[in-house]
């Protein structure tokens, strides 16, 4: 924004590393040089507000300054002040009014950089990653819950699977609050067993989110007798926020081998009935494990174990690389009477569907090798290669 407005002689730009402790002595010399401060900073006014108490302290040393930010309005979100993520065009503005500067003739280059770049974006849906053992997971809780009949529902938590709310996820998380929520959420629903409530309720979280914020919920539903299912979701990685460890995770955070803490080791120490299981190796087993669990009582513990198959893919020696692949003999596409469950249900984005041949096909550039699909499709026309045997490499 500052070189788009021209304004690189007129603007100093202070970036702060660490907000709190504020440095003082960095701000007041820089308070010292200036006339307006423009505060550039997402959700809160915490920068802005603490600055002007360093300001207000000092003000005498400091002469006159005027501040623009979130509590002035000049910067704002897309859905408030306090909502959403920073962008040029929102400093454009405010600088355009406190400078006094036309902005939509210096925009516009950057407009039409904009317009060309979203004509080259492939329209996608928010989705799980080829190969993500969440979708198995969500699969095999539909189906459990639909078997079940009682109207069951699940709360979710913060995490890559937050995404089961949506199509992905079969659009099966019918809560999503803060992290550590689902867990506390399902224990409270079951205490309303008294006023008659008596659907079942599935809490699922990470292995991270377990970890960070589900412990304490855990150990709550145990003392005061929760009737409910918990499913940890374990990737062995925090793979929303960018593949960092977690005690889950078989490395430290410096990259020493170590012993993952387990999880059911812990619920299994406050009395919960524990299972585990991968969900993709056998998905009628995985269906079959959380319909089980739906029809015990009292705090059930289900662990779905397998790793985050992006992280996998970056890290694992390719002794073996695994792609499915589909038999266009077998595969008879929109009459298979499957309604293409593999590309329109399943939906794995590896999984497309050549409409004018009438049948899926596997992009094998994306494909994960998980074998989710092969499980699937009512033709078993869908079969894993090894593609090492093809003298081929990922
Ligand atoms: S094996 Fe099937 S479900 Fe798994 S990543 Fe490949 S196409 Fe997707
Ligand atoms: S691969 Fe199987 S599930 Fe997919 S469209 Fe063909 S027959 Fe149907």
């Amino acid at each position: 924004a500052v070189n788009m407005l021209h304004l690189e002689q007129q603007i100093g730009i202070l970036k702060i590393g660490t907000i709190w402790p504020p440095p003082s002595h960095l701000i007041r010399a820089y308070l010292k040089q200036a006339k307006d401060v423009l505060f550039v900073e997402e959700i809160d006014p915490f920068l802005e507000d603490q600055v002007k108490v360093l300001y207000a302290e000092h003000a005498s040393k400091l002469g006159a300054v005027s501040f623009y930010g979130k509590n002035t309005g000049d910067i704002y979100g897309p859905s408030g002040p306090g909502v959403g993520e920073m962008n040029t065009d929102i400093v454009l503005d405010a600088l355009g009014r406190i400078f006094n500067k036309e902005i939509s003739a210096c925009a516009s280059p950057y407009e039409d950089a904009r317009k060309q770049a979203s004509i080259l974006l492939v329209p996608r849906e928010v989705a799980f990653c080829d190969g993500c053992p969440h979708r198995a997971s969500f699969l095999a809780i539909k189906a459990a819950l639909e078997l079940d009949g009682r109207k069951g529902f699940v709360v979710g938590d913060i995490g890559c699977y937050g995404l089961g709310a949506g199509p992905t996820g079969f659009n099966q998380i019918k809560a999503l609050h803060c992290m550590g929520s689902g867990m506390g959420n399902a224990c409270g629903f079951s205490q309303m067993a008294s006023f008659g409530f008596n659907q079942p309720v599935v809490a699922v979280i990470g292995d991270s989110t377990f970890f960070h914020a589900g412990l304490p919920a855990l150990i709550n539903a145990a003392f005061n007798k929760a009737d409910g299912l918990f499913i940890v979701l374990d990737n062995a990685v925090t793979a929303m926020t960018g593949f960092q460890v977690n005690p889950a995770s078989p490395f430290t955070a410096t990259g020493k081998a170590t012993r993952p803490v387990l999880a059911e080791d812990i619920a299994r120490s406050v009395g919960a009935k524990i299972t585990v299981l991968d969900p993709i190796e056998d998905i009628q087993e995985s269906i079959h494990a959380v319909y089980a669990a739906l029809q015990e009582e009292g705090l059930r513990f289900l662990v779905f174990r397998r790793p985050c198959a992006t992280f996998e893919k970056k890290t694992r020696a390719a002794e073996e690389i695994l792609k499915a692949r589909i038999d266009p003999e077998s595969c008879i596409g929109e009459i298979c009477g499957c309604n293409r469950f593999c590309s329109r249900v399943l939906a794995c984005p590896s999984i497309q569907y050549d409409k004018d041949k009438d049948r899926a096909f596997i992009n094998e550039d994306t494909c994960n090798g998980c074998g989710l699909c092969v499980q699937l499709c009512p033709r078993q026309a869908i079969s894993l290669v090894n593609i090492q045997k093809e003298g081929r490499s990922a």
